[in-house]
């Protein structure tokens, strides 16, 4: 069986895998390309699914043909007999398989792990609680601008296993990471790190906020001096975290700040290092708005200054960046009447930076899957940026119970239903914002789905 101190004291990688049984448990995207990619080292692969449906069996016989074993429907104890586990990000630590498996002593890692044994280019990685994808997508807008060849992965949509075999040691590894997948890691050890920020997020998978944070700080446990952390300095649970970090500090604020790293002077971006300060541009600028996308700009400001990126390339990313759909995506401007979608906003924070970023009236449709936020914390700040709420969906409730009598509501059952009211309550010079502070499943697949449906309410209902 493979151990923790096994994989921390190879010399060389790749390691040399042959021969040895994995087990994966969940068969989505990044259980099947972590199936792949050690199957293509020779191991012997088994991966297991609790479910069975039509995809999953599509997804079943394709891998079957490439002699990898399958099983679906359960978990059973064959899972067990392997040399390690690799778990997917969706399935919970706590059940049954995954206990025997610790209580046999058997070792379980994440999908990013497995993929960095493999991985020949440095790795940058991002994680936080908002604007890891906004971030990781705005990375490789720079470094797409750049000659090196870059791949923007992980939880934003093609795992990290799919594509470590196309890199080479001139190009660079974005990673987006969840804190699922720093759960099992062992020497997962980024060149880079950046944390973009700390807030209640999926306090129903953790045993405590604290939990939380402490897994996502995992992304620098094994950097050392030849790597570099980039952090926000104005969040200051994140400064007293990363004070035993190993790896270079360069963090971000919209302070004036001569910490290395980037602030903001006189509404200009200057970089600082122990020689001297840089000024960069001024915050208007950049494409992106809100105060939010400018600290999402700093970390891309403190890659480029890292990793030794071309200036011009820099210059231009941060001036031409759009920006990625649902967040902040402007619909339409109708009748004087500005949409935006921001269907990700899926957290209070999110939704909360969302309203710091108009200055114009603003109607928020707001409701879907509550996660176990606490609404009644913000009423006040609510009441003082919006005009009215508009409620919709699960946790329609909850959220009447949090804000009335504090903050001028009006329910509605679905989306639907809560477009066509704000259609007609809107006046010329409103912003109608969805930034629903809530998951969307309660309604729809995902946040996609809620915002590309949202996009065609407002064509519908909103012209
Ligand atoms: P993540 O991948 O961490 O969920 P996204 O870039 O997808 O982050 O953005 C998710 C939501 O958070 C969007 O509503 C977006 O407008 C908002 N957001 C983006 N960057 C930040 C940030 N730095 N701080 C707070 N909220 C942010």
């Amino acid at each position: 069986m493979l151990t923790e101190n096994e994989i921390k004291e190879w010399k060389q990688l790749p390691p040399d895998l042959s021969g040895m049984r994995a087990s994966i448990i969940g068969m989505a995207r990044s259980g099947v390309a972590a199936a792949k990619l050690l199957k293509s080292r020779g191991c012997h692969v088994l991966v297991s699914d609790s479910k069975s449906d039509g995809e999953l069996k599509r997804q079943a016989s394709a891998l079957q043909n490439l002699d990898i074993d399958i099983e679906l429907g359960k978990h059973s104890d064959r899972l067990l007999d392997c040399d390690f586990i690799v778990r997917s990000p969706g399935v919970p630590a706590d059940i049954a398989i995954l206990r025997k498996a610790q209580e046999d002593g058997i070792l379980i890692v994440s999908e990013i792990e497995v993929a960095s044994w493999f991985c020949r280019a440095p790795i940058i990685a991002v994680t936080g609680s908002n604007g890891k994808t906004t971030t990781v997508e705005w990375i490789g807008d720079l470094f797409g601008r750049s000659e090196r060849k870059v791949a923007v992965c992980g939880n934003v949509g093609t795992p990290f296993s799919a594509i470590v075999d196309d890199l080479d040691e001139e190009s660079v590894a974005v990673l987006e990471i969840s804190s699922f997948q720093l759960e099992n890691i062992v020497r997962f050890r980024p060149r880079v790190a950046a944390v973009t920020n700390f807030s209640p997020d999926h306090l129903d998978r953790y045993a405590s906020y604290e939990a939380y944070i402490r897994t996502k700080c995992r992304i620098f446990e094994n950097q050392n001096s030849d790597d570099a952390l980039i952090f926000n300095r104005g969040d200051a649970r994140l400064s007293s975290m990363v004070t035993g970090a190993k790896g270079k500090k360069l963090s971000f604020g919209c302070d004036e700040s001569f910490e290395p790293g980037v602030g903001l002077w006189d509404n200009t971006l200057v970089v600082s290092n122990p020689v001297g300060c840089l000024s960069l541009m001024k915050r208007t600028e950049l494409n992106l708005r809100g105060w939010h996308n400018l600290e999402n700009g700093m970390v891309v400001v403190c890659v480029a200054l890292e990793m030794k990126a071309p200036f011009k390339a820099l210059q231009e990313s941060l001036r031409e960046f759009k920006g990625v759909p649902h967040r902040l995506e402007v619909v339409t401007e109708s009748h004087g009447i500005l949409w935006i979608n921001d269907s990700k906003a899926t957290n209070i924070a999110s939704a909360m930076v969302a309203l710091d970023s108009f200055e114009r009236p603003l109607i928020l449709l707001a409701g879907g899957r509550d996660k176990g936020s606490d609404f009644a914390g913000i009423a006040p700040q609510l009441n003082a940026k919006v005009k009215s709420v508009i409620l919709f969906g699960e946790a329609g409730s909850a959220m009447e119970n949090a804000w009335k009598k504090k903050v001028k509501l009006k329910r509605a059952e679905t989306l639907e239903n809560a477009v066509k009211l704000a259609a007609k309550s809107a006046n010329e010079g409103d912003v109608i914002l969805l930034s629903p502070m809530c998951a969307s499943f309660d309604e729809f697949d995902n946040y996609m789905h809620r915002g590309d449906t949202f996009k065609e309410l407002v064509k519908e209902y909103g012209s």
